[in-house]
């Protein structure tokens, strides 16, 4: 039996996996990218579309601002237009207290690159007056916006390609092991594959993989909820989402120019797994729309054209699963974005390059180690 060899091979093609793809290659490192389905079928390709970094947790944001510099250049990157705009973010809230919250954000020196402006009062509603009397206060990041994820993951992996990275689809994964220095890989159709370094990019699926080198994680999968209307006049360039820890007041939504209103945001509805089928929850759409009243009264009655649903992972945490593995030399994950991770995609692969290729990274990813969900040296012995 023949099996093909590379210097990494990444199992996993959403924006994670094929980013890391063109940033290896760009480095150097032959790469073999092994996707089960089709490049971006999932998360990745049926996201909102949100590129925010406003609202992330603060020892994120290096990481964001990185992958933020990335998207800027995109276009001489990798010689595509993943329709990125711009076009700024408006976090915000129905009460007081959640304004000094988001003030309190906007003072952390983390968030400093942000160039956040917090809105209360008239000011708020002279400067956005589009917005319901309900809302309170709002943090504008005039730099965050929007882009298309349909188109992302693709453009990586045929800017990959170009650069000579081998990309094989209808590819699954079955099982991966370390003998002698080398990670093995064979696929669902006996196929194998060989490399000095494994990456696993897989999504919502990536704990299945990991707890095959003895790292179980607690990930779970869950879908959030979009709708898209009709085209109507472009009124809103602006990305617009709800501050708040009341669940049915989540929503977010941006317009794109050709007028089409994207939304999201309310109660997930856990996939099918096994199917690879995410359902959309008709009670999230309904009170979507209640929502869009409450924030934009003057929006009017919209025809919906589209709902959907997509496979995302979630830690306990809501952080990613990020950097090399606590067990096995060589070894490398990211996965686990718990909803935000479109944003990330270029930053996260030019950062797994840098660290597989020079062993650190210039930039922290510390808080997202796998290790702080190894067990603990009593559970440990509690097991045994
Ligand atoms: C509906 C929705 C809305 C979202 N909105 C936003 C947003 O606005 N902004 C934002 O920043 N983030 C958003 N996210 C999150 C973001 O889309 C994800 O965090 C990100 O796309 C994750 O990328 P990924 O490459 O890790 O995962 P995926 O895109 O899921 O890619 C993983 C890939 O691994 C493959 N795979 C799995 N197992 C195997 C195997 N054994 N063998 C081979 N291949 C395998 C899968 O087929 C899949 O293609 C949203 C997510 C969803 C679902």
């Amino acid at each position: 039996m023949t099996v093909d060899k590379a210097d990494v091979i990444i199992v996993g093609g959403g924006v994670m996996g094929s980013a890391s793809a063109f940033f290896l290659r760009q480095r150097g490192q032959s790469v073999i990218l092994l996707e089960r389905d089709q490049i971006g079928q999932y998360a990745s390709g049926v996201n909102f579309g949100n590129v925010r970094r406003q609202g992330r947790f603060l020892g994120q944001l290096e990481l964001a601002n990185r992958s933020f510099a990335l998207w800027k250049r995109l276009p001489e990157l990798i010689d595509d237009d993943l329709e990125f705009i711009p076009s700024g973010h408006l976090r915000v809230c129905y009460r007081e207290d959640e304004v000094a919250e988001l003030q309190a954000y906007a003072d952390a020196p983390e968030a400093r690159q942000l160039d956040l402006q917090i809105y209360q009062g008239n000011e708020l509603h002279t400067r956005f007056p589009f917005l319901g009397k309900d809302v309170k206060g709002g943090s504008y990041a005039p730099h965050d916006g929007h882009a298309n994820p349909r188109l992302a993951a693709p453009a990586f992996a045929r800017a990959a390609r170009r650069l000579g990275a081998r990309i094989e689809e209808r590819t699954e994964v079955a099982e991966v092991q370390k003998a002698n220095g080398e990670f093995g890989v064979t696929t669902t159709d006996g196929r194998r594959f060989s490399a000095g370094q494994l990456l696993i990019t897989a999504g919502a699926w990536g704990q299945k993989l990991s707890e095959q080198f003895g790292e179980p994680v607690p990930l779970a999968p869950n879908g959030p909820q979009m709708a898209v209307t009709e085209p109507v006049p472009y009124a809103l360039p602006t990305v617009i989402g709800v501050f708040t820890k009341i669940p049915e007041e989540v929503i977010y939504f941006r317009q794109i120019p050709r007028g089409n209103i994207i939304i999201g945001g309310g109660y997930r509805r856990v996939p099918d797994m096994l199917n690879r089928r995410a359902y959309v929850e008709p009670r999230s759409i309904l009170n979507q729309l209640e929502q869009m009243r409450r924030l934009l009264p003057g929006v009017g009655n919209l025809n919906i054209i589209r709902v959907w649903s997509g496979i995302e992972g979630y830690l306990p945490d809501n952080l990613p699963i990020m950097g090399a593995s606590g067990n096995v030399d060589g070894l490398y994950y990211a996965f686990g974005f718990s909803g935000h991770g479109f944003q990330l995609g270029p930053g996260v692969g030019d950062v797994m390059a840098e660290l597989i290729s020079t062993g650190s990274t210039s930039t922290s990813i510390e808080p997202f180690s796998i290790r702080r969900f190894a067990p603990s040296v009593e559970q440990r012995s509690k097991a045994s």
